[in-house]
């Protein structure tokens, strides 16, 4: 299996390599780990391999390749989440293309090359009454089938899913693999070392940290809060936040990845990267454990309606009156 150019994931390409080499390839795989490192390009290279017709496959070089990559190919079939984060699950009458009746009305057709490959780049992004209209899809599929799932985790998809799928789990990338894809994106990232740091494994995460104007809002609010508590006072969140410019839930990741890498490289007694504000470490270990559990909580609970500004705050308020928060406690709560 071609693999090149795709940093990480040795222990999945590997299992993946085998995979190929059997008469029959699974028809239905699950693909498992943290957004960003890379997952829905190892799945369109193995999936690409069913059509290719170069000698060390997928060649990204046949006809049928450079439509894979174009995303123009008749057979090759990607659904991911819209604007607002989720794939919806359409309706019968409407069939929006991308939503699940889509997918499932668009497979009952007949294929071009006599194959169909199918990402779903975000299962964990379809509700259960979504993935309960897919499940047929997937405990049978037609026989020149070949479907590959990709969530952050499994705690999202129905267990009959999972139960019926393959799993490859995919870890996420070390520093020097985040540093490597940077490098190859080209000129426009700006601090890779501080992006890399912060972005706990995921290049896309990396690649959103080196943009300046996300980079400077996230570092605000960051700042603003670690401040606020490292005070003891309770944190007024930043008119501006950097929200506007990435969904509710990669701002969450991105947050629990800042504050995680800042307290284990404190606590491992790392260099810190230059270039990161200090107003955003939190003197107290402890509190900044409570506070990473807090965006756990909120990215876990989160609904697809998600007003992040409120439901950080209520999370932040009840973290005083919760008991958790130790020390004399705010003075006043300007929220
Ligand atoms: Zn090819």
């Amino acid at each position: 299996m071609n693999f090149a150019g795709i940093h990480g994931h040795a222990a999945a390409r590997a299992r993946l390599d085998k995979l190929a080499g059997h008469e029959r390839i699974p028809q239905t795989m699950l693909f498992t780990g943290t957004s960003g490192t890379g997952k829905r390009l190892v799945a369109e290279r193995f999936l690409s391999a069913l059509f290719c017709t170069g000698a060390a496959r997928p060649c990204l070089a046949c006809e049928h390749c450079r439509q894979v990559i174009k995303e123009i190919h008749p057979d090759f079939i990607t659904i991911r989440p819209n604007e607002k984060g989720t794939i919806p699950i359409g309706s019968d009458e409407k069939r929006e293309p991308g939503s699940v009746r889509w997918l499932i009305e668009r497979l009952s057709r007949k294929t071009v090359s006599g194959a169909t490959a199918v990402i779903i780049d975000g299962i964990d992004r379809v509700t259960d009454e979504g993935q309960n209209a897919l499940l047929k899809t997937i405990e049978e599929p037609s026989l020149s089938t070949c479907i590959i799932m990709i969530a952050e985790g499994k705690s999202r998809v129905l267990p009959t899913i999972v139960s019926r799928s393959i799993e490859i789990p995919f870890t996420p990338l070390s520093t020097e693999e985040v540093l490597l894809v940077l490098h190859e994106r080209g000129e426009s990232v700006s601090e890779p070392a501080v992006a890399a740091f912060l972005a706990g494994g995921s290049a896309g995460r990396a690649m959103m940290l080196a943009d300046t104007q996300f980079r400077e809002k996230l570092f605000r609010l960051c700042g603003d809060i670690s401040t606020a508590l490292n005070m003891n006072e309770m944190p007024i969140l930043p008119a501006d936040l950097p929200g506007k410019l990435v969904s509710t839930s990669t701002l969450l990741d991105i947050m629990i990845n800042v504050y995680g890498s800042l307290l284990h490289a404190e606590i491992a007694g790392e260099v810190i990267p230059q270039g990161l504000p200090d107003s955003m470490r939190m003197k107290d270990h402890d509190r900044a454990r409570v506070l990473i559990k807090i965006l756990l909580a909120l990215k876990q609970g989160q609904s697809h309606n998600l007003n992040f500004r409120i439901a950080l705050k209520g999370l932040l308020y009840s973290l005083y009156f919760g008991g958790e928060m130790r020390g004399p406690g705010p003075l006043s709560f300007n929220i």
